[in-house]
């Protein structure tokens, strides 16, 4: 039976899901969800991200775990997470950046916080050829405290299931997912509007992500206790505001997100401004800007240049790699870079102000 068949029949027996149920049941279903079965990562597949354009992008969050360790003390051993690290292109990158710094790689004790199980295996594949060993971990809360924190996560707040409101005359009423006249899943609204503070004209759609705000809590507790800093980069908003942004992608095109559950990837807006929130009421520091602003901090200019004039036959290569990291129109400005850090004292590399 398809994961559609089984979420109608579901939605038959115990009523509509919220959207972050359904989100949860196409991402994770153990049978059909799309990262336990299908993930596909990379120009063949259904989505791309900042390290498959470019090995520039995990070369430099590499030299930035490298300084932010160097920071708290070059502490030995700390804890370096990457949390939904894909098809590991971006640990691969970090760790040869890290080749730099003999004594940061040695001091590693490094984990992978991953849901998929296909994903893990190439992982593991990722990691072996780079000389390294890893552990493995589904949540964060498995990866055991007691020492530093050096967290990066691209695109991992984006598949975080979240919850969609609509404003109506009433109130604002939730979305859900039922079952349509047609027998087939259709968009409602639940019955009982919440009277939210936020005012918006009729049909504004307000998204809360109880999973990002959690994620940005815990990863803020573990850093304020161990100390350490977590760097998340995905696309999302940097100031609350309205719109529906849930997406599914297959192929590297928008698919109607009700279509083919579990066989396209499902996402929604980083909400940067509730996960720094969740993040400072633990006791965290903050700095978030614009993955175009975070890269050119960080020398991606330079670093683009200096490979050039080694290889000039690059050039354009090059140049559109940055391009596409950097560009206000391409990934520059909607991507966002948020670093959560203690002691306020650290001041990550890339975060700057000026
Ligand atoms: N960081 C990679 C991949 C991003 S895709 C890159 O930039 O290319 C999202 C990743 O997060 C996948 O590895 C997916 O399996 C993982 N993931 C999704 N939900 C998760 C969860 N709840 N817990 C842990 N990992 C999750």
């Amino acid at each position: 039976m398809s994961l559609k068949a089984r979420l109608i029949e579901r939605i038959g027996d115990g009523g509509p899901l919220t959207v972050a149920q359904y989100m949860d049941a196409c991402l994770h279903d153990p049978q059909d969800g799309y990262y336990a079965t299908r993930p596909a990562l990379g120009e063949e597949g259904d989505f791309i991200t900042a390290p498959l354009v470019s090995q520039m992008f995990g070369e430099l969050i590499g030299l930035w775990a490298v300084s932010v360790w160097r920071s708290l003390g070059a502490p030995a051993p700390f804890r370096l997470v990457e949390a939904g690290p894909g098809d590991g292109t971006l640990i691969g990158d970090i760790l040869r950046a890290g080749r730099l710094d003999p004594a940061f790689l040695a001091a590693a004790d490094l984990w992978l916080v991953e849901a998929s199980p296909p994903l893990r295996a190439r992982q593991a594949e990722v990691v072996t050829k780079a000389g390294a060993a890893a552990r493995w971990a589904a949540s964060l809360a498995e990866v055991p405290a007691g020492a530093p924190l050096v967290l990066i996560a691209n695109e991992l707040l984006d598949c975080l299931p979240a919850r969609q409101f609509v404003r109506t005359a009433e109130g604002w009423a939730e979305r859900m997912v039922g079952v349509g006249a047609d027998g087939e899943l259709a968009f409602g609204l639940s019955p009982s509007p919440l009277p939210l503070a936020a005012d918006a004209p009729p049909g504004a759609v307000f998204e809360l992500s109880p999973a990002q705000e959690a994620f940005g809590a815990e990863l803020a507790a573990r850093i304020v206790a161990d100390g350490g800093a977590g760097l998340l980069i995905d696309y999302g908003r940097d100031a609350p505001s309205f719109g529906d942004t849930l997406q599914a992608l297959r192929r590297h095109r928008k698919v109607p997100v009700l279509e083919t559950p579990g066989e396209a990837d499902l996402t929604m807006h980083a909400d940067f401004p509730a996960v720094a929130a969740a993040a400072r009421r633990e006791g965290a520091a903050t700095a978030l800007t614009t993955q175009g602003e975070f890269l050119v901090r960080l020398g991606l200019v330079q670093r683009a240049e200096a490979l050039a004039a080694a290889r000039p036959e690059r050039f354009e290569t090059l140049e559109r790699q940055v391009g596409r990291l950097v560009g206000a129109d391409q990934m520059g400005r909607l991507f966002k870079a948020l670093c959560l850090y203690y002691p306020p004292g650290l001041s990550p590399p890339g975060f700057e102000e000026g």
